[in-house]
């Protein structure tokens, strides 16, 4: 397969929006990613975007502006919804075309919606005016484990004789994660209770979790579905993904101790994950693709169902993932965020493509709007692990932080900020934006027993 390089991955592209600057922004015209917003206080329903600098296009307001022709206009037309889940059944096709259409309307010369008297209220927001949402109503979320690094150094903390199991290299280990707590960049994080077991305590409790972590991931969006009981040939898998964004898998390592034997991550994970607003597409990205993980000497060959040979030139993805820490101490005296994590999805054992083929290869039938996680990204230095489990050796090796401070695990009113980005020689550097979030305390249990919980995060 060839890079699909066309006009709009032009380094040398400028956009008129002058905060589109690639040096200055995540957001430069050769990104274009899509997301739902609505104007702050305003009447109008959340609804589908596209960010351009410190600015949001407004999709459904270019269409009534007659500024979209062909196939554009039937994908703007889907944006008018609360999610990008209509966007998402229509396919590449359409996609690509209304980012190649926006790109032609933000470029710099252009003048069509600058035409328009109120283009800087109805079509062109300042995102600073702007309520960010979730992109999508995701239906489904599944969290694979698909970096050796990350499954190697925490297999060995819970099985030191045998870190990596038999399956890891045959097949994406993943598990069936939940939705209704996925949350958009910004949401606060109650620190959740549950039950955990000391080891050398007789008996489990049950409270707040002690052990309290992040995992730095990246998310795929799932596009066209498939029907129930017809599986997805690896060769046409990236034709049913949309789109990357930042994903952060929090996970409770106390509760998740005690439960994860023999059915998996449970209630240690399923009380909040947290996701970036803005998606960047697969076309987009399409510069910053590069060949699969290069299997070691004696792996196993994998077998033809997750065989990516006719895409192995392109089947990995080359983005940088950046987890920073900030802490109430490091606000009050003006310290800058501290990056603990940096990884990059490009030593992913298993690629996107293969994650999703893997999930449908039952027959299990994929909806658009559904969420892929990536497990967390770890590679194979010590500043690429992705959790604080992995950086502070299960909690025996305490990270310091500027101002003095150390953490084995996140406190209340830490504030966790993963950021993304994508550079290639001769191409524009992309971003990714932000995924935050903020840890508030657990609740008190007797509030909690009698049913007085404040009011927390919608
Ligand atoms: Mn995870």
């Amino acid at each position: 397969m060839t890079l699909r390089i066309d006009a709009t991955h032009d380094a040398a592209l400028r956009s008129w929006v002058d905060s589109a600057n690639p040096a200055a922004s995540d957001f430069p015209i050769q990104n274009l990613p899509f997301g739902i917003f609505r104007r702050r206080g305003g009447p109008d329903a959340p609804h589908g975007g596209i960010a351009i600098g410190d600015r949001i296009l407004d999709l459904p307001a270019c269409l009534a502006a007659g500024l979209f022709t062909g196939l554009a206009v039937q994908a703007a037309g889907a944006c008018g919804e609360t999610s990008l889940n209509a966007l998402l059944t229509l396919g590449r096709g359409c996609w690509s075309d209304l980012r190649r259409q926006a790109s032609g309307l933000l470029r710099e010369g252009d003048t069509r919606i600058r035409l328009h008297a109120d283009w800087e209220t109805r079509l062109l927001l300042p995102m600073g005016d702007a309520e960010l949402f979730l992109p999508a109503a995701i239906g489904d979320y599944t969290d694979f484990y698909a970096s050796v690094f990350h499954a190697t150094n925490v297999g060995g903390l819970f099985r030191p004789d045998q870190p990596l199991l038999p399956n890891y290299k045959h097949l994406p280990i993943g598990y069936h994660g939940r939705a209704s707590s996925i949350v958009v960049s910004g949401t606060p994080v109650r620190r959740p209770s549950g039950q955990s077991k000391a080891d050398d305590a007789p008996d489990p409790v049950f409270g707040p979790s002690k052990v309290l972590d992040y995992e730095v991931e990246a998310g795929f969006l799932v596009g066209p579905g498939n029907r129930l009981g017809e599986p997805i040939a690896i060769g046409d898998a990236e034709d049913h993904l949309f789109g990357m964004c930042l994903l952060n898998d929090w996970s409770a390592r106390d509760i998740q101790k005690w439960e994860y034997q023999p059915l998996g991550p449970f209630l240690a994970k399923s009380f909040a994950t947290s996701l970036s607003p803005w998606v960047v597409t697969l076309d987009a990205l399409e510069p910053y693709r590069v060949p699969a993980f290069a299997r070691p000497g004696g792996d196993p060959a994998v077998l033809p169902h997750l065989d990516q040979a006719a895409q192995a030139r392109r089947a990995g993805l080359n983005a940088t993932f950046e987890l920073f820490l900030s802490t109430p101490k490091m606000r009050e005296n003006g310290t800058a965020p501290f990056r603990l994590s940096r990884a990059n999805s490009r030593d992913l054992y298993w690629t996107p493509g293969q994650m999703l083929a893997h999930h449908a290869s039952n027959g299990c039938n994929l909806r658009p709007g559904d969420l892929l996680g990536s497990g967390t990204l770890s590679g194979p230095a010590k500043e690429n692990e992705g959790c604080l489990l992995e950086l502070n050796r299960g909690g025996k090796e305490p990270i310091s932080l500027p101002d003095g401070e150390t953490r084995r695990f996140l406190l209340d009113g830490d504030e966790v900020i993963l950021k993304g980005y994508c550079e290639a020689e001769g191409f524009a550097r992309i971003g990714l934006g932000e995924c935050r979030g903020l840890i508030l305390p657990a609740l008190a249990p007797a509030a909690a027993a009698a049913g007085k919980i404040p009011r927390g995060p919608a």
